[in-house]
């Protein structure tokens, strides 16, 4: 076996009950890395095309990657893929915590679900022991109350547990899968392909003293990690994520216009005082970290007030804040604080629930929705009880919030009209927290990412608004995000968290000392292009083509309003000039369809003809 991996994926069979034990071969660990790369092949490999999402043959896969629990900074993440039952796209998620290095502890690269168990069950990972459980006992239950009574029952306080709460029961199209109480595998939906399995949780015990797989030369990774650790982590690239955190991008993003406010009515939130860092810093009683995670950029939160309670929280994250704060007109702190942890306890992602909350919100206060619809509730922008009890009507699918369970998209067809206009979605799913009409290419970006609107797949905004590209031209953007996208495959095939701030360079060393090869950084590279080409491939087969690479009608055609971009939006022929760019730079045709020479380039020649998909490539 390579050393950094542990040399084996489990599949669980749900319908039968059934446990294997695969081996990965050598030549696909080489091609595909791991995480989202691993997840790329088998899922192209594995799933019929057209299959609905939430059916029993849709394989929920969890992967780790040759650096998760090294000890490498920020490499305590795993990644979650599936076909997404939001988008009916690819799908892959991934999560810090400890849940993903407890896999990797205990002897395994991942693990495949498929099947649906007939009643309610949680999977005990237990060294080498695997079985299926009973969970009937847990239905309804929140993400809290599920990790707290699981740990119990297995009688390991050290337990690691990722579960879903009654929104992915629910098959709630925003529904997250929570490891270790909040974090969460958020994007996309997988918590409702878990529910559709009768799968409550996986729990895991492992020993951290003994892991189950090999550093290929550990002096050289210790020595090569120090370096990295004072040189970055300890240095002026990680000194934002060492001290706030992600909340320090709220003052970022409304210093340049791009902070989602009202729906994205506007850019500026009047009230950004009261919720950016600053304001973090006094709820917060300590800096936290995932598994031996150097960078620790984690904020620990807690409240005590009258009307929320005692709550004591990981976060909130800068997506979180802006999307349940200034894009819901919410400028109460304690109320963020409290309605990120009613969405971790309900298992549901936090960019999607405030996105949808804000669009709900706007058809409202612009009449597209009455009161007699929604039982004489009143969603009024900055209502934090509003948002609160909103957030409990989508997770158990009442009222209103069956509609909005399905997403953005969704809800504006339910409207009907030209409703259409308010909705912030690409390929179904909700933006995040950057409002492309500061920082144009964030637009391709969302437009061309793989599982529909993400900020992970490329993230220029770094380049323009915050760096120094100009933010409002289209010169440079298809290349900048092409090359952000084929790094972020690498990273997220490692697996390392977005936080580090690492280039082929840094990660083509640490994939070096952990398994002994010797790569080079363009090896790495190429192999990024693989794998979002194969991804590609995944949504061309499923129907995907340029008509779904589109940017929200409020970005193409309404001006914004206010601040520093006042005045400026994408306009259609600079959106349609960069995606041709991009196709052409990707070696795609006009369709958005890779090409069989660049296929073959990559080594995914024999993937042309298989899968009913050689008739759409020229
Ligand atoms: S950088 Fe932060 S989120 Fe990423 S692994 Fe480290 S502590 Fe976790």
């Amino acid at each position: 076996m390579i050393p950094g991996y542990a040399g084996k994926v489990l599949h669980i069979d749900l319908t039968k009950g059934s446990v294997r034990k695969l081996r990965l071969r050598k030549s696909f660990i080489k091609s595909y890395i791991g995480g989202k790369g691993f997840g790329a092949r088998f899922l192209y490999d594995m799933v019929t095309p057209r299959i609905n999402p939430l059916s029993p043959s849709n394989p929920l896969m969890f992967f780790t990657g040759p650096v998760t629990a090294t000890g490498a900074p920020a490499s305590a993440r795993d990644v979650v893929v599936t076909k997404s039952p939001k988008t009916g796209t690819f799908l892959d998620s991934n999560s810090g915590g400890f849940w993903g290095c407890w896999l990797k502890i205990a002897g395994y690269d991942g693990l495949i679900i498929t099947g649906r168990a007939q009643k309610l069950s949680y999977i005990y990972i237990n060294d080498g022991s695997v079985e299926i459980r009973d969970a009937t006992g847990l239905k309804g239950f929140g993400v809290y109350a599920t990790t707290e009574a699981l740990v119990k029952e297995v009688g390991d306080k050290n337990a690691k547990v990722a579960a879903i709460g009654p929104a992915g029961e629910n098959l709630v199209k925003l529904a997250g899968i929570v490891n270790d109480l909040h974090h969460v595998h958020a994007r996309g939906g997988p918590g409702a392909v878990m529910g559709s399995k009768n799968l409550k949780a996986i729990v895991i015990s492992a020993e951290p003293r003994k892991p189950r797989f090999e550093i290929a030369d550990k002096d050289g990774f210790t020595d090569y990690n120090r370096k990295i650790i004072k040189e970055v982590v300890m240095g002026p690239p990680e000194e934002w994520a060492r001290t706030d955190g992600t909340p320090i991008i709220v003052r970022w993003s409304n210093d340049v216009g791009v902070l989602p406010t009202r729906n994205f009515q506007q850019g500026v939130f009047e009230d950004v005082d009261k919720i950016d860092a600053e304001v973090m810093r006094s709820f917060r009683t300590s800096k936290g970290a995932c598994y031996r995670c150097s960078i620790a950029c984690r904020n620990l939160t807690k409240i005590k007030d009258d009307k929320w309670g005692e709550i004591e929280l990981d976060g909130p994250e800068y997506e979180t804040i802006a999307l349940g704060g200034s894009n819901t007109g919410l400028s109460d702190f304690k109320a963020i604080i409290a309605w990120n942890s009613l969405a971790d306890d309900l298992g549901m992602d936090t960019i999607s629930l405030g996105n949808v909350t804000a669009l709900a919100m706007e058809a409202f206060e612009k009449g597209y929705l009455d009161k007699d619809v929604l039982g004489g509730m009143e969603l009024r922008f900055g209502d934090a009880d509003v948002q609160m009890e909103l957030a409990k009507m989508i997770a158990y699918r009442k009222g209103i919030g069956d509609v909005l369970a399905e997403g953005a998209r969704e809800f504006v067809a339910w409207l009907g009209g030209d409703a259409y206009k308010l909705a912030m979605e690409t390929k179904g799913l909700e933006y995040p927290a950057y409002d492309p009409r500061g920082s144009i290419g964030m637009a391709l970006a969302y437009a061309t990412a793989d599982r529909g609107a993400c900020h992970l797949r490329a993230w220029p905004i770094a380049a323009e608004a915050f760096g120094d590209m100009d933010p409002f031209t289209t010169e440079g953007k298809a290349k900048l995000v092409i090359d952000m996208q084929d790094l972020n495959a690498v990273k997220w095939s490692m697996v390392f968290c977005d936080f580090l701030d690492a280039d082929y360079e840094l990660i083509t060393n640490y994939f070096n000392h952990v398994t002994g090869l010797n790569y080079k950084p363009e090896t790495m590279k190429l192999i990024g292009e693989r794998i979002n080409n194969l991804i590609r491939l995944f949504n061309v087969r499923e129907g995907f083509s340029r008509k779904d690479d589109y940017i929200p009608y409020r970005v193409a055609y309404e001006e914004m309003p206010v601040g520093p971009n006042k005045g400026f939006r994408v306009k259609p022929e600079l959106f349609k000039r960069m995606l041709d760019e991009y196709y052409k730079l990707r070696g795609w045709d006009r369709n958005g369809v890779p090409k069989k020479g660049k296929l073959r380039k990559l080594g995914l020649g024999r993937d042309i003809s298989r899968m009913n998909v050689s008739g759409i490539i020229s």
